[in-house]
């Protein structure tokens, strides 16, 4: 049980995670609190959703005609990335079962869904990703990973495991929703959340470099020797990638549209050459490839990073 976060705090979260966040215009002040009369909270765990649909954020901010939006606090697009869409209540679980939610709240093993008893809305936020959810649509390897980071990020603002984290098909009878495996993805998130970071809802931090988020030089070294060739939008390093790029872009050296999936691309590393070329450097020192000293400036530079080697 706890507190949901602000909006500020959920934004610093996600982003801390290494998610680039984008922000549906509204999205701070839409719920479903004022008109149902019920407060959002206490919360619980997150809950992750299909949309069973392509290019559906406007649908989850508005809602259908038989049932008002926003419908989740976040829609994760196959190509377009994060975006905040709600912030409180919002109908995106619907009438759950309570011993499944009991489970979530103490990080039990969930029970089998044979009822809908209680209200999720109050006390799960919510994911949808954009994906028709037939089993042969397939979530591509960047979305999926931010869909972890997005649990995780929550995970981690809250204090809570990967046990905090179910399905809509786990909580409410008839439910198909995601199609991919929610012990995988657990499992996933897991993996994320033993991720050292800094903590970005601690308030007594305060906003200086000891509390910026950390790019590991060799992970990112590592993820453009060989993003680039693989298949496009390859994922080696989501965090430490979406940081730097943010930085390039920033700075004027990236195209924006190239910035937040994750990969660590060709055009990410000539756009990070240029940066080299920038400093001073030619040749084989200005092949794209991170180095240490001109990493740490890109992030002192952009205010955004620090770097560990
Ligand atoms: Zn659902």
């Amino acid at each position: 049980m706890a507190t949901p976060l602000s909006a500020e705090k959920t934004l610093a979260a996600l982003k801390a995670e290494g998610l680039a966040v984008h922000e549906h215009t509204g999205w701070k002040t839409h719920n479903r609190d004022s008109e149902t009369g019920k407060t959002f909270g206490p919360v619980i765990g997150v809950l992750i959703h299909h949309t069973a649909g392509h290019g559906d954020k406007e649908i989850c901010y508005n809602g259908r005609s038989d049932l008002p939006g926003p419908l989740c606090h976040s829609w994760l697009g196959k190509t377009d990335g994060l975006w905040m869409i709600g912030h409180g209540r919002a109908n995106h679980a619907g009438a759950v079962d309570l011993d499944v939610l009991n489970a979530l709240r103490e990080e039990k093993s969930l029970p089998h869904d044979n009822q809908a008893n209680a209200d999720g809305n109050d006390c799960l936020y919510g994911l949808e990703i954009e994906n028709l959810g037939n089993g042969k649509d397939p979530y591509p390897d960047a979305q999926y990973r931010q869909a972890v980071l997005w649990a995780a990020a929550l995970c981690r603002a809250h204090g809570w495991s990967e046990k905090s984290v179910a399905g809509h098909k786990e909580v409410q009878p008839g439910k198909i929703d995601p199609s991919f495996d929610m012990d995988d993805f657990r499992a996933d998130v897991k993996k994320q959340l033993a991720v050292t970071k800094t903590a970005p809802s601690k308030p007594s931090k305060p906003s200086g470099s000891a509390s910026k988020p950390r790019v590991d030089l060799s992970r990112l070294i590592a993820a453009a020797k060989s993003d680039p060739g693989r298949k496009q939008g390859h994922v080696s390093y989501m965090a430490g990638t979406n940081l730097t790029e943010a930085a390039l872009v920033k700075l004027g050296y990236l195209a924006k549209t190239y910035a937040g999936d994750g990969s660590f691309g060709s055009t990410t590393v000539a756009a990070y050459a240029k940066w080299q070329h920038h400093l001073g450097y030619t040749g084989t020192d200005a092949n794209g490839i991170p180095g240490k000293i001109s990493l740490s400036r890109l992030g002192d530079r952009s205010g955004l990073f620090t770097v560990v080697a």
